[in-house]
């Protein structure tokens, strides 16, 4: 896969995902990344 924002590219969709959330801030509620914080209350 190819990062559609600086064109690096990454092994698997695993790290191309990782690769947006750290280096570019994104975030895709299909990771499974549930935030501890605001799990439900
Ligand atoms: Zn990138």
């Amino acid at each position: 896969m190819k990062c559609s924002v600086c064109g690096q590219e990454l092994e698997n969709e695993i790290r191309f995902l990782n690769h947006m959330m750290e280096k570019h801030g994104f975030r895709n509620p299909n990771i499974g990344t549930p935030d501890r914080n605001s799990r439900g209350y």
